[in-house]
């Protein structure tokens, strides 16, 4: 393709792109394909011949959209957001331009400073601790996921314990990530302990993770990393960092934070309060601007409060990548802080979104989610057929049907027949959790394009389909 050519489907792909927002409206929220539909529909061999690139946006728009499901539909509310927004979206075009690899300083010094400063801005933004910063003792770095964030913090906690029997310590509540990196870092099922919640909060019991770490020491066990959660992905709960950590403190554990959805929430001073123990005792720490802070999948920064341990654990030099500015140690290269060498220009987009909306408009962003998720709130309590969980100190919003008349069996069959009505009818999208028991729906507010409308809509219709789906059970 030659630059003028790029140029012309360059202009079609961004006009493409502006239409499909403005028009988000008219699809149905999530895909109504059925399993292998998209396949049958594509060639089973890729071409032998090159062909124009307009037959490709033709099938994008025939074949592709069908099976797509709309995370910016103003009526997405399943899992969390993934914000997507103009300057994220710019900024990684940007980044797909310069095509750099930036595996080390030296292969384009850049990529990685610029990432230094996005990150540093950013733990400044969220009111982490000063020696965070890359330019002190810790440091920030851009990951592709929470997922691999909290790897790599276990492979450094491991490497700092020392192997031998390692035990991590995480909740029922904790996300399914970190029983994946214990997987992959060859930690034993059997050494994950599962330290019991509150039945009222579904935050972690540090007084049964301090009798399940004395127990693992009895035994002779090297407790090496506790999981704390900030904003549960089922119901936004909140360990208690603070006390988790005092316990972390007294046998030198390893304090991995997961705030995965919701670390962003503290660029609002009033939710600072949800970091409280972290500047003390956090190791490490994670969170996704590609959830909720409107910057485009991929897009995790972890944290760690001492690099050293981190770059111990994952650094490698071969021959090949020998090289005067690595020798010099004035120099940061990020493939000793990731799973993989190679790694995109991320920070590029991240800058885009921080210089766009600057710190206010961040704050604003996130205040509306709050102010939308308290509103769905208000509706649910007024609502006598309806419970709610009390505690939504986000975006996210848990409810059900009481399903007054119906015997518990009934009513939980009932709440799965209510989301499936929902979600078939294509103008909503929610997801579910358990919790004992019990399913709730989950309301996770925070697509860009949200407003107060949508969500009085999307509880109308919540509302709705209740009473249709009631009124076929209590004949
Ligand atoms: C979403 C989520 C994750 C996983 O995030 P990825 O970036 O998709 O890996 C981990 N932890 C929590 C608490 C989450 O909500």
């Amino acid at each position: 393709m030659s630059a003028e050519e790029f140029r012309k489907h360059g202009k079609q792909v961004i006009d493409w792109i502006a239409d499909y927002m403005a028009g988000i409206e008219s699809y149905p929220v999530r895909s109504q394909v059925r399993p292998g539909e998209i396949r049958a529909a594509l060639p089973d061999r890729a071409p032998e011949q090159g062909e124009p690139f307009d037959r490709v946006l033709a099938d994008l728009d025939r074949i592709i959209l069908p099976g797509v499901t709309h995370w910016q539909h103003p009526n997405f509310f399943a899992y969390f957001p993934a914000n997507a927004s103009g300057p994220a979206i710019l900024g990684d075009l940007l980044s797909s331009g310069l095509g750099v690899q930036g595996m080390i300083w030296a292969t384009s010094p850049a990529c990685t400073e610029l990432e230094t400063v996005v990150v540093d801005w950013l733990a400044d933004l969220l009111g982490l601790p000063e020696h965070w910063r890359t330019d002190a003792r810790g440091g920030g770095v851009i990951e592709d996921s929470a997922s691999s964030g909290s790897l790599v913090a276990l492979l450094a906690a491991l490497h700092r314990a020392g192997r031998a029997r390692n035990t991590l310590y995480v909740s029922s509540q904790t996300h399914s990530s970190l029983e994946k990196a214990a997987v992959i870092a060859g930690v034993a099922t059997e050494n994950v302990r599962i330290v019991d919640v509150d039945p009222d909060t579904l935050a972690m019991r540090p007084e049964h993770l301090a009798t399940l770490i004395a127990q693992d020491l009895a035994d002779g066990a090297t407790p090496t990393m506790v999981c704390a959660t900030i904003g549960t992905t089922s119901t936004t709960a909140i360990d208690p960092v603070r006390r988790i950590g005092e316990i972390c403190a007294e046998h030198g554990i390893w304090l991995h934070v997961d705030a995965a959805y919701a670390g962003v929430a503290a660029i609002r001073d009033e939710l600072r309060w949800i970091n409280d123990g972290v500047a003390e005792f956090a190791d490490s720490y994670v969170t996704d601007p590609h959830k909720w802070l409107l910057t485009n999948f991929d897009c995790t920064v972890l944290w760690v409060a001492d690099r050293v341990p981190l770059i111990d654990a994952l650094s490698i030099l071969p021959e090949y990548l020998r090289n005067a500015a690595t020798e010099s140690g004035e120099v940061i290269d990020y493939r000793d802080w990731q799973i993989p060498l190679g790694r995109r220009f991320r920070a590029l987009k991240l800058w885009a979104v921080l210089r766009w909306y600057g710190a206010d408009g961040l704050r604003e962003h996130i205040r509306t989610g709050i102010a939308l998720a308290d509103d769905l709130a208000g509706l649910v309590r007024e609502h006598d057929d309806f419970t709610l969980l009390e505690h939504h100190p986000f975006g996210l919003v848990c409810l059900r049907p009481l399903w007054r008349g119906l015997s518990d069996v009934d009513s939980e069959d009932a709440t799965a027949a209510l989301l499936a009505r929902l979600n078939d009818s294509g103008d909503l999208y929610l997801s579910h959790t358990k919790i004992g028991a019990r399913t709730m729906l989950r309301v996770a507010i925070g697509a860009p394009a949200t407003t107060r409308e949508h969500v009085r809509a999307a509880w109308q219709r919540i509302e709705a389909e209740y009473r249709a789906v009631l009124a076929e059970r209590v004949e």
